[in-house]
């Protein structure tokens, strides 16, 4: 294979497994000693929730080495504002090149401001409405704020699922329309009400899919403890290699690629963060749209989205809508619907 440019990557800490709502919809289930598709039944179960205070969070994500290697650091969870220190931590962490919070917007934003205001810092906040528990109002008038003080996302302001059998998700990006939010709506892929939804049944997650395969991750999660961890995957799991600790500052290299034989077994969320080749041709077997190169065309996408323009929600909706219009029916679509 020619050689690649680096790849497009993402550190995404995970601050706690814990949240405070409690979706039919939510992916977060962890049966992984079952196949992927055998999970329906499945609870929302919190492991590896073993959390590091703010002070360890602070000094090791500020000290830590390979910070270049990263386009954006992310905070979520689980919800991680449900951390005691969260505020100190998302302002007091510095030398990334953008940060980002992904979460449900359940926490008092005023005091995010502050914070930020005060530590003379900027966090991007890409918030989902989660519309089983969420409030409209309390949601965009948070989104208003957010939006004033130049901390929401201009790339996605908000995402909202699109489940199989409801219309709550396109209804209420009517509403968020109509508030002049033009947030995304997403395909749902995951177990919802017994059944599993996801496109390549062939691909990434496929039940026959149990040889080995060269793997590789944009996104490297880091778990409540601080463990580094080569993807999604890895994060639900109690039976993982760890690539050194954040907060212990330890630090091991981490492979563009590995090899691994629970290819069919990988978790859904790790999906578009990833790719699968096959290990004797190098063929592709799966490429998720999140796995990026640090290609002119990728960086000029990452600067973009970092400079938060307030045009970016339209471009994107734009483009989506023009992708949607040209894939083929039959074809594994990754696009968002809107
Ligand atoms: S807010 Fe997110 S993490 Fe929490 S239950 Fe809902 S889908 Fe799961």
């Amino acid at each position: 294979m020619p050689a690649e440019a680096p790849l497009s990557k993402i550190m995404d800490v995970s601050l706690t497994r814990s949240c405070n709502y409690d979706c039919s919809y939510c992916n977060q289930r962890q049966d992984l000693d079952k196949p992927m598709f055998d999970m329906s039944e499945s609870k929302r179960k919190i492991m590896s929730n073993k959390r590091r205070t703010g002070r360890e969070w602070i000094d090791g994500l500020n000290a830590f080495p390979f910070k270049g290697d990263y386009d954006k650091l992310i905070f979520s969870g689980g919800e991680p504002s449900l951390h005691s220190d969260f505020f100190a931590i998302v302002s007091q962490v510095k030398g990334w090149r953008a940060k980002m919070i992904v979460t449900n917007l359940s926490f008092d934003v005023d005091k995010l401001i502050a914070a930020c205001r005060q530590e003379k810092t900027r966090v991007i906040v890409q918030p989902s409405f989660h519309f089983e528990f969420a409030d409209f109002e309390e949601f965009t008038g948070k989104m208003d704020k957010l939006r004033a003080a130049g901390l929401l996302s201009n790339f996605i302001p908000a995402s909202i699922v699109n489940l199989p059998d409801r219309d709550d998700g396109e209804k209420f990006r009517e509403q968020f329309r109509q508030r002049g939010y033009n947030v995304s709506l997403y395909r749902f892929e995951g177990y919802y009400k017994g059944k599993f939804s996801y496109a390549p049944l062939d691909g990434f997650g496929g039940v026959k899919e149990t040889k080995e395969v060269f793997y590789s991750s944009c996104v490297q999660p880091v778990k409540p403890n601080g463990d580094i961890v080569y993807c999604t995957t890895d994060t639900y799991s109690e039976n993982y290699i760890s690539y050194g600790n954040i907060c212990d500052q330890k630090y091991v290299p981490i492979p563009n690629e590995i090899t691994v034989q629970n290819y069919g077994h990988r978790h859904i969320s790790a999906a578009s963060w990833t790719r699968a080749r096959n290990a004797a041709t190098g063929e592709r077997i799966w490429q998720g749209k999140n796995f990026r190169h640090r290609t002119p065309a990728n960086e000029l996408r990452t600067f973009l989205e970092i400079k938060n323009y307030s045009w970016l929600a339209t471009a994107k909706h734009f483009v989506n809508k023009m992708q949607n219009r040209v894939k083929k029916p039959d074809a594994v679509n990754q696009t968002n619907l809107d």
